[in-house]
């Protein structure tokens, strides 16, 4: 380096220059069961009517999209409705490239310079990146050693910490865990007491697995009536078998929206978006069919898998109400991952040391997964 070149060719924001991009690793194997997709491909009657539905789309291409797609935001409306019996419309719902770009509007809208978010670890590693792209502090408590986070603990660290967004995920990523709903209660109870630019905070319940969540297990959808301080995010990346699509939501007060609305870009969600999404909300019941099958195969999962024993020791399994499953102990969990590898088998390595998590494939899938595991970790 000479004296007339700078030390970063380009500006890049000092606090960034270490950062890597977020993502799994994109391999290309037989065995796929590290990000937690659908592994059920559409029908090719739903493949017809999508690619029907962006035809249409395409003859208007030349003009910008319905910025506000209040069409769409019914129809998402209408499945909440269906799905959870809560009183929803369209006014409600917000939607972006996914929940993934949602969060980054709640972020945009709710935190910013000065700011605190706080979740509860391990979680969903993502939530670290909003904040940091948003200039936001982060603040994870911790939740215990089942993955569930302590009602009390909770609240006295909204109080201590006065949060401006407190993030919740359930089923948790990447352990599986349903939120108690008292510990919901606690934290909408905290949250409604700190003081933020003399407002509560708000809160986000991260749903993106919810459809999964076994029998009995409320959705915070039910709550949101009582909370016009309450988001709940959900997405048709998982059970709907629609990750490539792009498309995540929200369900919130109406005012909330309208705050959401503030930091989108204009016309973010394309018009090829809205009507693919349209299409495949008229599908819903196919789309969603596989779910009952993904959770009896995730329960039969949970059950083999606590079946095996690790150096004379059954291994550790995580409650899961997702579609994936956190399990370990293993004293070198990248070598498990890395021979599973070897024999066309993608998982992922994330979470507090020791713990690996698999996705929920196909009965295929599944017993591919567990003669590898056998072979590779001798359980
Ligand atoms: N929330 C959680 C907890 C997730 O695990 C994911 C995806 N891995 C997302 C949100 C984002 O999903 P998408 O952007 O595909 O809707």
């Amino acid at each position: 380096m000479t004296d007339s070149q700078p030390a970063w060719p380009v500006p890049l924001r000092p606090e960034l220059r270490s950062e890597r991009p977020y993502g799994a690793p994109q391999l290309d194997v037989p065995i796929l069961l590290n990000v937690n997709e659908n592994p059920y491909q559409p029908s090719a009657d739903v493949v017809s009517d999508i690619a029907a539905a962006v035809a249409a789309a395409a003859t208007t291409l030349n003009r910008y999209p319905d910025r506000d797609f209040l069409a769409l935001r019914a129809d998402l409306a209408g499945y909440l409705r269906a799905e959870s019996g809560v009183d929803l419309a369209a006014q409600n719902m917000w939607a972006a490239n996914g929940s993934n770009e949602v969060m980054a509007h709640i972020f945009g809208a709710f935190g910013g310079p000065g700011r605190t978010a706080l979740s509860f670890a391990p979680t969903y590693s993502m939530y670290a990146e909003y904040a940091r792209d948003s200039h936001t502090d982060w603040m994870v408590g911790q939740r215990d050693g089942s993955f569930a986070i302590d009602p009390a603990v909770a609240a006295r660290t909204i109080t201590d910490v006065q949060p401006s967004i407190i993030l919740l995920t359930s089923p948790n990523n990447p352990t599986g865990t349903a939120l108690e709903p008292e510990v919901l209660r606690a934290v909408l109870a905290a949250a409604a007491k700190v003081r933020v630019d003399d407002a509560p905070a708000v809160v986000v319940v991260d749903e993106a697995y919810a459809e999964f969540r076994r029998e009995g297990v409320p959705s915070a959808l039910e709550l949101l009536g009582d909370y016009p301080n309450l988001i709940v995010t959900r997405t048709m990346s998982k059970a709907f078998a629609a990750a490539g699509l792009r498309l995540g939501y929200a369900a919130a007060d109406p005012r909330v929206v309208d705050c959401l609305q503030i930091v989108r870009l204009p016309y973010h969600l394309s018009a090829i978006t809205q009507a693919a999404a349209r299409a495949a909300l008229r599908h819903q019941s196919e789309l969603l069919s596989k779910v009952a099958d993904l959770r009896a195969e995730r329960d039969a999962l949970v059950s083999w898998l606590r079946g095996r024993r690790l150096d004379g020791k059954p291994l550790t399994v995580a409650d899961s109400d997702a579609n994936f499953v956190y399990f370990g102990l293993f004293p070198d969990r990248h070598a498990v991952w890395q021979g599973l590898l070897d024999r066309g088998v993608l998982i992922r390595e994330v979470g507090p040391d020791g713990w690996l998590r698999v996705s929920v494939g196909t009965p295929a899938e599944t017993e591919a997964f567990k003669q590898a595991l056998i072979e590779v970790a001798g359980i």
